[in-house]
């Protein structure tokens, strides 16, 4: 797999492919198609970089000479992230943002030094992770700066340190997901952290962007893995988590969480291990309604009986996985791949991960559970599906942008008692915007005890403007969110895309403490600007 992604699309270039012909016949039948055109290579020209030879001479005594990258495709590669309008900006050949250097430390301390000289050149850095911000974290926004560059943190890639009796892990935060996984295979280990980006996200976004993985009803979001932090910022480094409990004052760990490389650059993530898996097995089980499925997750996140991965798609979701799998690859469904099954309803995969003991034992409570309630086990076949599909949507996605169809995602969580409030409210505002023919399809991929994540995945003719209407989509949406007393988001992060509704979040107070935090950490504000903080 390549490491470095299709600079248009999601992924390894070798895995692009054209949407197959039964699929293309699928979607015509909802949407317009028309094949749409990529800007060639050779027509895209960034803006000049503003960077000064003294400064880039600075940066590089630091990193290396080969280390601080000016070529054309290293800073359009860093321009943006992965969300559908970094995409369709992407393939209009627009790389209006773009950093004038890519520098690439391999150690904190190097990380700590470029800051150094960042700010007292006001220079702007965007800390660059795996590149996936699905949120506007990426772009490189530095006017009224001496110029941006883009901190690629790709070559801190080391296991630090594994301590086997608190099964904790300490690792640099270059390291993208199968990376971490397979050195922390060799101690028998794992992190379990598999969101849709998993092959491209790094163990530092995974932090700065509180991120939630596929079998987070098993091992946890991120941010709960997290029990130390080393983070270099411009006031100075910042150690973090040396106990695994404290009533030292407030959790200082929770402000750089999700901070989304606005307050430091995290250098190390010390993480909690389990015992890697000696089995799993994944199921699914059909419900009447999606309510019914809802309480069934619900029942059994109250009654601590969470397996490692519990999904439920909506009805039209289920529905337009089981129109043909085996053409569409699984469904556009968004970060779950959720699997093609007959026979209608709202289908919800369980999954379990561990000894062959504890999976037996744990399948055989929540059968009794899901049975009882009155869910349908419909066996074995659409659990593989979901694990085999489980990381292809994006590039689903590639290929529906490529006939016309704007596909794209938002996310939230409400309580229980609130969930269906905010579904309805979402589902209207996203169906009213998009005013057309649309598909707006759903499912719950992450569970608590008091309530749940909901997923949106929107697909609707892209039109004249597609940006525009997404923006128009997006709006709506998540001021429906806010208005139904949800949370602007439950983890892609903020970004610049989600700022505006931050206030009606956290309160004008809650914008104040983050602004002050900033200030202490970054006097100069070089730390991506425009994004969490306006
Ligand atoms: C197709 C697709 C599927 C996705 N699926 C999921 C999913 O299932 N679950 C999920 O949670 N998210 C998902 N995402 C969103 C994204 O993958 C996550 O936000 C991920 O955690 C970002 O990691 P990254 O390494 O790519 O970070 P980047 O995208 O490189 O950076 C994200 C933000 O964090 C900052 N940052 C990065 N590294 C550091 C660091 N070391 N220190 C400080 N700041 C840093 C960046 O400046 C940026 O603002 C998906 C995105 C895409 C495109």
């Amino acid at each position: 797999m390549s490491t470095e992604m299709h600079p248009t699309r999601w992924g390894d270039p070798a895995r692009a492919s054209a949407l197959p012909q039964t699929a293309r016949d699928l979607v015509a039948l909802v949407f317009p198609v028309a094949d749409r055109m990529v800007a060639d290579d050779a027509a895209v020209s960034l803006p000049p970089s503003v960077l000064t030879a003294e400064m880039l001479a600075e940066l590089a005594s630091v990193v290396g000479p080969d280390h601080v990258l000016t070529d054309e495709r290293s800073r359009r590669l860093r321009a943006g992230g992965k969300s559908t309008p970094d995409l369709l900006r992407a393939r209009s050949g627009d790389v209006s943002q773009p950093p004038g250097a890519v520098v690439r430390p391999q150690s904190h301390d190097e990380v700590q030094a470029v800051l150094e000289i960042a700010s007292s050149h006001r220079v702007a850095v965007v800390p660059f992770g795996g590149g996936t911000s699905v949120v506007g974290g990426l772009a490189v926004r530095h006017e009224g700066y001496a110029g941006g560059i883009s901190l690629d943190l790709g070559r801190m890639t080391r296991l630090l340190a594994v301590d086997p009796v608190s099964m904790t892990a300490t690792l640099e935060p270059g390291l993208r997901g199968p990376d971490a996984e397979a050195l922390l295979a060799e101690h028998g280990l794992t992190l379990g952290h598999y969101p849709q980006s998993f092959e491209y996200a790094t163990v530092g976004g995974f932090a700065a962007t509180r991120s939630s993985g596929q079998s987070s009803a098993g091992y946890g979001r991120f941010d709960a893995m997290v029990t130390g932090l080393v983070v270099a910022t411009p006031a100075g480094p910042v150690e973090l988590g040396r106990a695994p409990a404290s009533a030292a004052g407030p959790d200082l760990r929770q402000l750089f969480l999700g901070s989304e490389g606005a307050f430091g650059v995290i250098t190390a993530v010390t993480v909690r291990v389990r015992p890697a898996p000696e089995t799993g097995v994944y199921e699914g089980w059909r419900w009447a309604t999606f309510d019914a499925g809802a309480d069934a997750m619900r029942r059994l996140a109250q009654a601590q009986l969470l397996p490692t991965v519990l999904r439920l798609s909506d009805e039209s979701e289920t529905a337009l996985n089981l129109a043909d799998p085996d053409a569409i690859g699984g469904g556009v469904a968004g970060e779950s791949g959720e699997a093609g099954e007959s026979g209608g309803g709202s289908l919800m995969v369980v999954g379990f991960e561990g000894t062959v003991e504890s999976v037996a034992t744990r399948r055989a409570a929540v059968t009794a559970v899901l049975a009882d309630l009155g869910g349908e086990p419909v066996g074995e076949e659409p659990g593989r599906r979901w694990l085999a599909g489980r990381f292809d949507a994006p590039y689903l996605r590639d290929s529906l942008l490529d006939v016309g169809v704007l596909v794209e995602t938002i996310e939230t969580a409400a309580y229980w008692s609130g969930l269906r409030r905010t579904y309805d409210a979402v589902s209207a505002a996203l169906l009213e915007a998009l005013d057309g023919p649309a598909l707006v399809l759903c499912h719950v991929s992450h569970v608590y005890e008091t309530g749940a994540s909901l997923y949106f995945t929107v697909a609707a003719a892209d039109g004249p403007d597609p940006l525009g209407t997404w923006a128009d989509a997006r709006s709506a949406a998540l001021d429906a969110i806010v208005d139904s007393g949800a949370t602007i988001t439950h983890h892609h992060g903020v970004g610049a895309d989600h700022l505006p509704w931050l206030e009606d979040e956290v309160g004008a107070v809650g914008v104040e403490v983050l602004r002050a935090v900033k200030a202490a950490l970054d006097p100069q504000g070089v730390l991506n600007p425009g994004v969490l903080i306006a």
